[in-house]
């Protein structure tokens, strides 16, 4: 259902309208409507935005206005330019890479963020922004059953990146520095280090050495066994070769839920290796690792309480917009020690007392949004409960879906793990490929591929906010027509 009356057409209530807060109040309320309606209304519009290359730009001026437009022109745009030319992450039958659920309480916050305007870089600058986000994380640490050393008044802590990618590239820099004992901070890195990585890790792995100077020809990916898990003799015999090769093993990037197919590496045995060479264990638990919310499903988590670090993103499955990773340390002074840098300028009594965190310590930038309001929103607006109850509906959702492919005789399923199931057509990858093709082009789902083992593959990944039966039964009848289609 589209909204019956657009922002354009609304009558603006009396106010000054040369009193700049008077107006926003108005303009305000209505992005407040714009939104509830965009969001309500998502089901009737195509997931995939069917817009060629520069058609969105070819609309809109070439040069930026010399004086104000009208509001009610910029809601026009927003209605009939941006949004038909926008894919709908937010839709319920959005199956596609992994979700990017947001939810109400989630774009209060966000909202409330812009709306404060405040830099957290300090604790001086902001201490309600860095206390506040110490303590969510410190909240999540308990209802994810995480080790406690990830607590913020421990020797570890959390803190919230915009991205896992931005979490693996800080993890390598503590690891680089400390495999070459600061040498690297100071003069580069001359030393051969070394990263692992199963075959099916992110590529955020490869640009995190791309960036730090590790280099990308020095991450080994490891071949994976049949669960597409990171193959430990593999992995053994790798250490071994570098290792005598005078090289330096210096992280192993295990990942729980790896973006093709969902795979759990095995972190627990990993973890023995990297103790037996002193190497730094980063766990990437982008999207799956919310799952550990649930009771049932905190096996996820086994070994973590034996990595050096871990991040999961509740941007993706936790009802937070973009952009929220949290990302833990078990010992906060390798990260500090390579992330911190005290220009004069930002000096003050409360860094010197050593008795405060202040965050630019432990990310790449230097100034930093409010981000904590946006997950206390949602932390305290939901509450678990409801977030263990959506993060098990998913997955009973995926099941079902599941079940449905093993039944029908076009399709093979390749698996399910958690939230995400991976399938394929029996007549082979171009059969494949077709089928995703005209199930996107109809635009009322959207699901991605991988290549797994050099073939192709569909995922379909539950995990929107409002998925429910009815959507599942649209994404059965595409998959269907699509199938029947080709003949
Ligand atoms: N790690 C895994 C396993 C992922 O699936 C993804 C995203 O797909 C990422 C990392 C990157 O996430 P971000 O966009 O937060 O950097």
């Amino acid at each position: 259902m589209i909204a019956a009356m657009t922002n354009a057409e609304r009558p603006a209530p009396e106010h000054d309208p040369t009193n700049e807060m008077d107006a926003w109040r108005h303009t305000g309320r209505q992005a407040v409507d714009w939104i509830a309606d965009y969001l309500e209304g998502i089901e009737a519009r195509r997931v995939q935005s069917d817009r060629s290359p520069g058609e969105v730009r070819a609309m809109l001026p070439n040069f930026a206005p010399e004086t104000p437009d009208s509001i009610e022109s910029v809601w026009r745009d927003m209605d009939e330019i941006i949004v038909p030319g926008l894919m709908n992450w937010q839709s319920p039958t959005f199956f596609g890479y992994f979700p990017a659920n947001n939810s109400p309480p989630s774009i209060l916050g966000e909202f409330l963020s812009a709306g404060l305007g405040v830099q957290g870089m300090l604790w001086s600058t902001s201490p309600a922004c860095t206390e506040l986000e110490s303590l969510v994380l410190d909240w999540l640490v308990e209802l994810m059953g995480l080790p406690a050393t990830f607590r913020t008044d421990q020797v570890g802590g959390g803190v919230i990146q915009d991205s896992a990618s931005s979490a693996t590239l800080c993890a390598m820099i503590a690891a680089r520095d400390r495999a070459s004992q600061g040498q690297a901070r100071t003069e580069g890195t001359r030393q051969p280090l070394v990263v692992y990585a199963s075959s099916d890790a992110h590529s955020s792995v490869d640009k995190a050495a791309m960036i730090c100077g590790i280099g990308s020809q020095n991450v080994r990916h490891m071949a994976v066994n049949s669960l597409r898990q990171m193959d430990l003799s593999v992995l053994q015999s790798q250490l071994e070769s570098d290792l005598a090769a005078g090289r330096i093993p210096t992280m192993v990037v295990a990942t729980i839920g790896t973006t093709a197919t969902g795979a759990i590496d095995d972190v627990r045995a990993i973890a023995d290796l990297c103790q037996q060479h002193d190497i730094w264990l980063h766990v990437d638990a982008a999207m799956m690792g919310a799952a550990a919310i649930c009771p049932e499903f905190r096996w996820v988590h086994e070994g973590v309480d034996r990595c050096d670090s871990y991040c999961f993103n509740p941007h993706k499955w936790l009802l937070v917009n973009f952009d929220c990773d949290c990302f833990y340390v078990r010992d906060r002074k390798w990260l500090t020690r390579s992330l911190s840098i005290n220009p004069e300028y930002l000096r003050n009594e409360a860094t010197d007392s050593g008795q405060v965190i202040d965050y630019r310590d432990w990310q790449i930038p230097l100034g930093r949004r409010f981000r904590a309001l946006k997950l206390w929103f949602v932390l305290r607006l939901y509450g678990a409960k409801h977030l263990r109850e959506m993060v098990t509906d998913h997955c009973a959702m995926a099941e079902q879906l599941a079940e449905w492919i093993r039944c029908n005789p076009s399709l093979v399923l390749d698996g399910r793990q958690l939230n995400l199931l991976t399938f394929r057509h029996v007549d082979g990858d171009d059969a494949s490929a077709a089928l995703l093709q005209r199930m996107n082009d109809a635009g009322r789902v959207f699901l991605t591929h991988a290549k797994v083992a050099d073939r192709f593959i569909l995922r379909a990944c539950v995990g929107q906010r409002t998925t429910s039966g009815r959507h599942l039964e649209t994404l059965r009848s595409e998959l269907q027509s699509a199938i029947e289609s080709a003949g």
